[in-house]
């Protein structure tokens, strides 16, 4: 057994011990389980290395979020110029409630994702 290895199960036995439960992720640099302490760090027995997976993966949905919402903005604001454009065709009093209403439920659809952008929830 090399010695790196007989070091990991020692490492990962002490660890254990001390009430860490092993993750299924892994360490990209040794390929070995990261093991997450009581106290909420997650470490790599091997290397030691410091791991923010929770940061992470809360870091990653905010982004996922906020790319979600840009989207969706683009998509209302080209819902709101089409409904534009043909407002702009019509005559006033031809101009339909059905279509007043919609343009008022886009408007407050793009108002509420543009709330949420500007939360920390969109961030
Ligand atoms: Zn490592």
């Amino acid at each position: 057994m090399k010695r790196v290895e007989k070091d990991y199960i020692k490492k990962m036995a002490d660890l254990l011990k001390a009430g860490a439960t092993m993750l299924s992720i892994s360490c990209p640099v040794d390929k070995v389980p990261l093991f997450k302490l009581k106290t909420g760090e997650v470490i790599c027995p091997i290397c030691g290395t410091r791991f923010y997976i929770v940061k992470d993966e809360a870091e990653h949905a905010a982004a996922t979020v906020s790319i979600a919402l840009e989207s969706l903005e683009r998509t209302v604001i080209s819902k709101i110029t089409q409904l534009d454009g043909t407002l702009r065709a019509l005559n006033a009093d031809t101009v339909s409630k059905d279509m007043l209403e919609s343009l008022k439920l886009w408007l407050e659809i793009l108002e509420k994702i543009r709330g949420l952008r500007k939360s920390s929830f969109g961030k």
